[in-house]
């Protein structure tokens, strides 16, 4: 994985992810297979930008050229911010994780990335959906998931933060106080419980046998989350799919070109 520039001395690019940390991202090897697969001339770095330096960072790389940047952990509340122009999505859940540069505009890739991935899986509204967590990828799936007609319950650990959440986005959802997914059709782990080792609460007894249990964590290994699904004989689903599916989206965001999907998802594989 390319080694992350600082924003202080990033290249002469034309795309980049931003984040702290971001070497863990597989978005530059995805993005760049994709301008390779249709011959374009174009480039996409990481660059390391802690939330503070977010504004000064993003002027300094317009400056330098940079068309648009996607950002991940813990800039997308930010970006949301700072875009003059952020689709009616951004303004509604506050977080954006692609930006054009040009025109001070900002779009929200993960939750459509997400629900792209959903009919693969044979999963359709009306579907329960039980989503985990109530971050920054919780609240732009919760919302995404009602708008498109889900049924959506939501725990978190910290159970204000989902009724605040709900309560916040306007969004047809359930606030549950116990982890239940009984009669879900989709167990959707969006805790970030995986980077210390950790599976979120859930009463697995009470699954359906056919739920299937998806995290957006992606790495080589399964989650402790997915792990434990699939040893209770669940189909399990990490959030690979949903890193090809926004990239893709944002893409054509910005060069309204079709995206290559297969060059992209062999790309992070
Ligand atoms: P946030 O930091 O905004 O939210 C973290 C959430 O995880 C909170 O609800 C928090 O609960 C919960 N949590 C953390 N640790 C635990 C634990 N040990 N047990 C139970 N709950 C826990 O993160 P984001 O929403 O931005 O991102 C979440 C994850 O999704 C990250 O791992 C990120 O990499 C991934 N992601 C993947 C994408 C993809 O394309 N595949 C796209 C976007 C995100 P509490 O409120 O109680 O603190």
């Amino acid at each position: 994985m390319a080694r992350p520039h600082d924003w202080r001395d990033a290249p002469l690019a034309d795309f980049a992810v931003l984040g702290d940390p971001v070497s863990h991202s597989r978005s530059p090897k995805m993005h760049e297979a994709a301008y390779q697969a249709l011959a374009m001339k174009r480039s996409y770095v990481p660059i390391e930008v802690k939330l503070d330096d977010l504004s000064p960072a993003l002027s300094h790389l317009a400056r330098l050229g940079y068309r648009g940047v996607n950002l991940t952990v813990p800039l997308k509340e930010a970006g949301a911010k700072w875009a003059e122009k952020p689709d009616e999505f951004v303004r509604r859940v506050g977080s954006a994780n692609t930006l054009d540069l040009l025109e001070s505009s900002a779009t929200n890739t993960d939750a459509p990335g997400f629900l792209d991935t959903l009919p693969g899986l044979g999963i359709w509204p009306p579907s329960k959906v039980l989503v985990l967590g109530a971050g920054g990828a919780a609240r732009a799936l919760t919302a995404g998931l009602a708008e498109a007609g889900f049924r959506v319950r939501v725990f978190n650990r910290t159970p204000e933060r989902a009724e605040a959440m709900v309560r916040g986005l306007g969004a047809a959802a359930e606030v549950l106080g116990e982890p239940n997914p009984e009669g879900c059709s989709l167990i959707l782990n969006t805790t970030s419980a995986a980077l210390s080792g950790e599976a979120p609460d859930l009463q697995w007894n009470r699954a359906d046998r056919k739920a299937i249990a998806y995290d957006l964590t992606y790495g080589s290994e399964l989650t402790p989350f997915l792990l434990k699904a699939a040893l209770q004989g669940h189909k399990v689903v990490d959030g690979l799919d949903m890193l090809v599916a926004q990239g893709a989206r944002s893409f054509e965001w910005w060069l309204g070109v079709a995206a290559p999907l297969d060059a992209m998802r062999r790309a992070v594989e």
